[in-house]
């Protein structure tokens, strides 16, 4: 064959194949996945959100809610940890928040407050803008496991947004970990942990060690004595998609 024909054969077979070719199935029958609708921006809610503080009425939502004070749509840190009443698994909890202006103290004593995940993992919250502390305890730390990836802070009195995908850890019927806690995080829309592996709960004097608990447990927010603001909290449970039926059922069935 001469070679100009090898290639016309050759661009004959490249353009004729994807017409012959069969179509890569993976045998499985997905759900449709539900149709939800954004928030109109970053901060609001989408559709299938719960809401767990936009005003003053969402106080009910959270246990010891009473003992913290609100300023319309800000919910202010008050006296004793908040526990939200519902309680999550796996989800993806958006949440704003303010470092007190002007700010006072320094390194833990300023700005501290965080957010307990199933009321017992924390990642930090914490006035990081221009504040020494240990790295592990900086603002979107998980708190003495790791530092963030990098400092996102903004400056006190602004809002600092933390968006958290959270996998819930599994325990299995004799309480033994079955699979770990991952969290992967932004803060102020940067990526500052990524499907982080946690070592357990985050306690100030001790290592952190899993104890087994239940499938969901509430969110939490910290009273470190320091008045952070807070507002635009709201969770949505996540669920990946589903399969209807996969070919094996298929098969098994007829
Ligand atoms: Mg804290």
């Amino acid at each position: 064959m001469k070679i100009s024909n090898l290639f016309a054969t050759l661009a004959l077979l490249v353009i004729a194949c994807p017409a012959t070719a069969e179509e890569y199935l993976s045998g499985i029958t997905w759900s449709e996945p539900k149709v939800i609708t954004p928030g109109e921006t970053d901060s609001a809610p989408p559709s299938d959100a719960i809401v767990l503080y936009g005003g003053p009425e969402d106080v009910a939502k959270w246990n010891n809610g009473e003992n913290w004070k609100t300023d319309g749509n800000i919910l202010i840190s008050g006296k004793g940890m908040v526990r939200s009443k519902a309680e999550f698994g796996d989800c993806q909890f958006h949440v704003e928040w303010s470092a007190p202006t002007p700010p006072k103290g320094k390194s833990q004593g300023r700005g501290n407050s965080g957010i307990f995940m199933m009321g017992r993992y924390e990642i930090q919250v914490l006035d990081s803008y221009d504040n020494e502390t240990y790295f592990d305890g900086q603002a979107a730390a998980i708190y003495k496991q790791t530092p963030p990836a990098v400092n996102a802070m903004r400056p006190p009195g602004e809002w600092n947004t933390y968006d958290i995908f959270w996998t819930a850890p599994r325990f299995d019927e004799a309480g033994k970990l079955a699979s770990p806690a991952y969290i992967t995080a932004t803060h102020n829309g940067v990526l500052v942990l990524n499907h982080f592996e946690l070592k357990g709960d985050t306690p100030f004097n001790r290592a952190p060690q899993y104890n087994a608990h239940g499938p969901k447990g509430p969110i939490s927010i910290q009273d470190h004595g320091n008045p952070v603001r807070f507002r635009n909290i709201w969770v949505r449970e996540y669920q990946p998609a589903q399969v209807e039926s996969e070919l094996i059922e298929a098969l098994t069935a007829e």
